[in-house]
């Protein structure tokens, strides 16, 4: 590569690695990371961190649980990867077998990828081509939600929030979709239900965050929500798609939010948690009955997807020895104790100027501000108190390690009220 610094004004070598929604120019440098070890990470520089968003939602045991790590190893030495083409390995097949059983309802049947992104794609193609399979054509666009975020690649950012999902900016280039408000009270349930009375003959399905819209805000809706899906899906018979990457494995309390909103999806797709942040996997978990739509002589009607690296053993080992933890460690109860105490201790950033809201629900706690100014300093101020903080949009939140001590969780908390209190003086207070 040839190093250029005339035209763009920069040195191109310098900037090998592209870096996640960052304007490439202004972003600070990024702060590399040497070790990590139950809630802490630790810096080049010996700086030791608390996470408190557990490395984008994903690592519920803490970093290098001893129980994950094991596994892992000792799967690297039998079979790293081999596809799924024509071949198998125990790994995926004990860990469909433990998904089937963990999902709700008869949710039974479990595709395997890598990223959450791509699970979601192909939930929507399981939709899309279980009503080409009963020969039911033109059936080819979605319900999803405002305030949603499904992930990052075209068919997802169709779904996500308009403006968050940028389909302005994209149009031409990504499908459009149905985009309603969330039925969260009575009039909005009737807008929903004339919507689809006109429109549901041209979708394929439903798609929605159950319980905690993520990525677009840390919005929270109720069962009764769910609930009014539900009954709409099964009005005009489309599978109704609950998008768990965020929520499941525990964050809100219960294993999923489809159990804690007692309400049962024809799709689920999970990954975040999914190895306890060791290694990228996802899956999309199908009902036996869309399942049956794909299920015949006739070899087109076979659902038409393979991920490379699909079901990859280790990441699998790792899933399993997650699975296990949940099974042998309080982890939901520690949930709990992680929402009990920001139901002590995050009430007090009502106080301060600039805040809207104060909420928390099982593992994650949110302080939502009118606006965040001068962003950067804030997420500095965050590091230099020794806590790993991402505030975006208009949210301050915490999502740490369900493993995190009363103590830790008590000085992560303080320490981001403290932190936050400080910003929001310098912004907020009117004299
Ligand atoms: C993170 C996330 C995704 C996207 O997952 P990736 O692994 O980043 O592709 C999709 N849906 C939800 C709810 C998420 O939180």
């Amino acid at each position: 590569m040839m190093p250029t610094t005339d035209g763009p004004g920069f040195v191109a070598t310098e900037h090998a690695l592209w870096r996640p929604y960052a304007q490439m120019k202004t972003t600070p440098p990024a702060l590399p990371v040497v070790s990590a070890e139950g809630v802490r990470l630790t810096l080049a520089d010996g700086r030791q961190l608390i996470d408190g968003v557990s490395s984008w939602w994903t690592v519920c045991h803490g970093y290098r649980h001893p129980h994950i790590i094991d596994a892992v190893k000792r799967q690297l030495d039998a079979v790293p990867h081999v596809m799924l083409g024509g071949l198998t390995h125990d790994p995926a097949e004990r860990l469909a077998t433990r998904l089937a059983a963990l999902a709700p309802g008869d949710l039974n049947h479990v595709f395997f990828s890598e990223s959450g992104s791509v699970s979601v794609e192909i939930a929507m193609k399981i939709a899309v081509q279980s009503f080409i399979n009963r020969g039911e054509r033109g059936r080819t666009r979605f319900l999803a939600f405002r305030g949603g975020y499904h992930g990052d690649t075209l068919a997802t950012m169709s779904v996500c929030d308009p403006e968050e999902g940028m389909h302005a900016l994209f149009a031409g280039a990504i499908a459009r979709q149905v985009i309603a408000d969330l039925p969260v009270d009575a009039d909005r349930i009737d807008s929903l239900a004339v919507l689809l009375s006109e429109q549901a003959d041209t979708l394929a399905g439903v798609v929605v965050e159950p319980l905690v819209q993520g990525a677009g805000g840390m919005r929270f809706h109720d069962a009764a929500t769910l609930q009014a899906l539900r009954n709409l899906s099964d009005q005009h018979g489309l599978p109704l798609i609950f998008d768990e990457i965020m929520t499941g494995f525990g964050r809100l309390g219960t294993l999923f939010a489809a159990e804690k909103a007692g309400v049962t999806p024809d799709i689920m797709t999970v990954s975040k948690a999914l190895t306890g942040g060791t290694l990228p996997l996802a899956a999309t978990i199908a009902s036996t009955r869309l399942f049956e739509t794909f299920w015949g002589e006739d070899p087109g009607r076979a659902l038409m997807h393979g991920p490379t690296y699909m079901g990859n053993p280790a990441a699998c080992a790792a899933a399993n020895a997650s699975l296990d933890l949940f099974e042998r460690e309080p982890r939901l109860a520690q949930v709990h104790a992680i929402e009990a105490m920001f139901a002590a201790l995050l009430p007090e950033a009502r106080a301060l100027p600039g805040v809207v809201d104060v909420r928390w629900q099982g593992a994650i706690g949110v302080i939502e501000m009118e606006s965040l100014p001068e962003l950067e300093i804030l997420k500095a101020s965050f590091v230099d108190a020794g806590v790993w903080v991402r505030p975006f949009n208009t949210i301050i939140y915490l999502m740490p390690p369900y493993v995190i001590s009363a103590e830790d969780l008590e000085h992560l908390i303080r320490t981001t009220l403290r932190v936050t209190e400080a910003w929001a003086r310098r912004h907020f207070s009117r004299v």
